[in-house]
């Protein structure tokens, strides 16, 4: 199928009142309408949705979405239906509909209405739903946050494992789109081999944040004086400090309240009300800083908040990567500060001990990128770029000086390893 570039335009203003693509989009969607097993990197952000959505809305037969979060999919559907007077255009198929909702499902779908299916890995490998979904036309099927198949990932789901084998099931010859904002080169390998495209047309955007300032520090006893002063110097703007406890984040809370700082806490063991009511207050910058476990980020879109503190370094890159890149999502500033001492390597270590062998080897191994990450006297920038199999080149790329070791470069001796890269 070949389609004018002129006419995808059309169709990218018609379904989403947008006027441009973003990034790398437009390869995207004509690969996918082309019939092409396709994979997607893109940093959080990118534009992922759209690159299968538009596709999905363009063409005949209904589209499966694959996707672990519930919560995320209904979101989606929702959108999609805002962009259309036919609500049957996008439905979600999971264990909480009942027997007539699942009818209606089921009659859309059949009846050509229905351009995106969302489906939970559990519910697709349901047998009912499988026997049904062969027969009736599918247009492609695409597997959101691709890197749930990896045990390298962040995030893995034994689930999606079966996906591949699912999907051979439904039909023999189903493009297969895979997305995901995880850009490691062994995450990238688990995701082609376990979803079996291995001639999948790959496009992979830069994760270089050129706005973002990385910065690490040595963690003392005065971790907390340290983080108010730079609090202090950075007053009325939003920021997020990241702990790895809840007690910590009421802790370090109070201790900034008490310092005249406008903070909350947010962790996982706070009431859903008074987590919203605190996200909220973030939001509407009634308060400047959020102290938080993890649990707080997933979803949040304030575009200006201006420096992320990592109280304790996190547990992998990748983490590092998605918190920090909470920062400067305006494009403007972003100072990413992270105390680091290796005790707190420690304890991470110390976490994982209950865990079966192999998850506890790919978690160290991941720690370990963390130390180098800590401990390098070479630019941050470029460190991160690498482990996401990036080159960068500090003279010519943006943001080439917008780190620690790079404005105050380490003395010679200190550099231990400069070798490493
Ligand atoms: P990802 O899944 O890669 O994290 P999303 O699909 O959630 O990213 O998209 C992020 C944001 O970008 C959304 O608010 C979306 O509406 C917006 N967006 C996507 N494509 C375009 C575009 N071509 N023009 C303008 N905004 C876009
Ligand atoms: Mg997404």
């Amino acid at each position: 199928m070949s389609i004018a570039k002129v006419d995808l335009h059309d169709a990218l203003k018609k379904y989403f009142g947008f006027n441009k693509f973003k990034g790398l989009q437009e390869g995207v969607v004509k690969s996918i309408l082309e019939g092409n097993h396709t994979f997607v990197i893109m940093p959080t952000g990118g534009g992922k949705s759209l690159c299968y959505q538009l596709p999905a809305l363009m063409q005949e037969g209904t589209a499966i979405v694959v996707s672990p979060l519930i919560a995320l999919m209904k979101n989606q559907v929702d959108a999609i239906r805002g962009l259309s007077n036919e609500d049957g255009i996008a439905h979600v198929l999971n264990s909480s509909l009942n027997k007539t909702e699942i009818k209606r499902v089921k009659e859309d779908i059949t009846s050509g209405v229905t351009k995106l299916l969302y489906v939970a890995p559990e519910s697709l490998t349901k047998e009912e739903n499988v026997e049904f979904l062969r027969t009736v036309k599918i247009s492609f099927m695409a597997i959101d946050e691709a890197h749930c198949i990896s045990e390298w990932g962040h995030d893995f789901r034994p689930e999606y494992r079966n996906l591949r084998h699912i999907i051979g099931r439904i039909g023999d010859d189903i493009p297969i789109i895979g997305l995901t904002a995880t850009a490691t080169p062994k995450v990238q390998e688990d995701i082609i081999k376990n979803l079996g495209i291995s001639g999948a047309t790959t496009f992979k955007a830069s994760f270089n944040r050129p706005n973002l300032f990385y910065e690490v520090r040595p963690k003392t006893k005065t971790v907390d004086v340290d983080i108010i002063r730079f609090i202090k110097q950075n007053e009325g703007k939003s920021g997020i400090v990241y702990c790895l406890s809840r007690k910590r984040v009421e802790e370090l809370a109070q201790v900034l309240q008490v310092n005249g700082v406008k903070a909350v806490p947010y962790h996982a063991g706070l009431d859903a009300k008074t987590r919203s009511s605190h996200q909220d207050m973030f939001l509407m910058e009634d308060v400047d800083v959020v102290v938080a476990t993890i649990a707080f980020g997933m979803g949040i879109d304030k575009p200006d908040v201006r420096f992320v503190i990592h109280h304790d370094i996190p547990k992998s890159i990748e983490s590092y990567y998605q918190e920090t890149g909470r920062a400067g999502r305006d494009g403007g500033e972003g100072h990413c500060l992270a105390y680091y001492a290796y005790k707190d390597i420690e304890k991470l270590e110390k976490f994982m001990s209950g865990k079966p062998v192999a998850e506890q080897e790919i978690g160290h191994a991941l720690l370990q990128e963390v130390v180098a990450f800590a401990e390098t006297s070479i630019s941050r920038r470029k460190f991160i770029l690498h482990y996401f199999g990036e080159e960068f080149d500090n003279e010519t790329g943006e943001g080439g000086d917008m780190d620690d070791n790079v404005r105050n470069p380490k003395k010679k001796t200190e550099a231990k390893d400069n070798a490493k890269i």
